[in-house]
């Protein structure tokens, strides 16, 4: 199977070829089609098996296929647990979206507060941020809301609530659209992800790889 059959569009395989992939992984191959659709998915993966590919190339062809209009331009929310994974998904992301126009955003602890709710303000389609940041911004800055989110990725999910943050997620999904798309990725599903996945998804498709 190769990218061109998963019916992502030209600037996404385009950008697949640059990065040198010439076939989807298997996580890729089972979770592409299904968020595509805009399915809730809950997947147990690893770091490794190219899971930020493949939510992100689902999310960024919805995207694509989005009227783009100011009031809502900001229509994905990829939560991660730390900084460093935040920089690494933000930076595969503009990867695979080169040949878009898609706007990436990083909002994590410990840079300029300032800076980043400029960033906000400047409206980008994908914010990739820790929550307790993301929610600092809601409060303080204002530079963001959750009443746009098309779709939301809780990545490292157990990792996510191993660094306890299970009430900010749970503020930041109860302040989401309920008509949106979520997609969840643990390495591993104990009951505490179950929960998570339960209370911010509707009736996902469980995958693994
Ligand atoms: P991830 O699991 O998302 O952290 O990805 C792990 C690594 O696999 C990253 O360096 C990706 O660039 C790479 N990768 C993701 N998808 C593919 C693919 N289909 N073919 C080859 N490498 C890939």
């Amino acid at each position: 199977q190769c990218f061109n059959d998963l019916h992502l569009s030209r600037p996404l395989c385009r950008a697949c070829e640059k990065l040198g992939y010439a076939t989807p992984t298997p996580i890729q191959a089972a979770i592409i089609p299904i968020a595509l659709t805009g399915r809730d998915v809950c997947g147990r993966a690893q770091t490794g098996s190219g899971k930020t590919a493949a939510f992100a190339l689902p999310l960024l062809e919805r995207m694509l296929h989005r009227p783009k209009n100011a009031v809502s331009a900001i229509h994905v929310v990829i939560m991660v647990p730390t900084r460093e994974l935040a920089v690494q998904c933000a930076q595969m992301i503009q990867r695979l979206g080169e040949y878009t126009n898609v706007q990436v955003a990083t909002i994590v602890g410990g840079l300029s507060m300032e800076r980043q709710a400029a960033a906000l303000r400047q409206r980008p389609e994908i914010v990739v941020a820790t929550p307790g940041r993301l929610i600092d911004h809601v409060r303080n800055t204002h530079s963001f809301g959750f009443e746009d989110v098309a779709a939301v990725v809780l990545d490292e999910a157990d990792r996510l609530l191993e660094m306890g943050f299970l009430e900010e997620i749970k503020e930041i999904v109860r302040n989401m659209p309920r008509q949106r798309q979520t997609l969840l990725f643990s390495a591993t599903l104990t009951s505490a992800v179950e929960e998570l996945a339960s209370l911010s998804m509707r009736n996902p498709a469980r995958l693994s790889a």
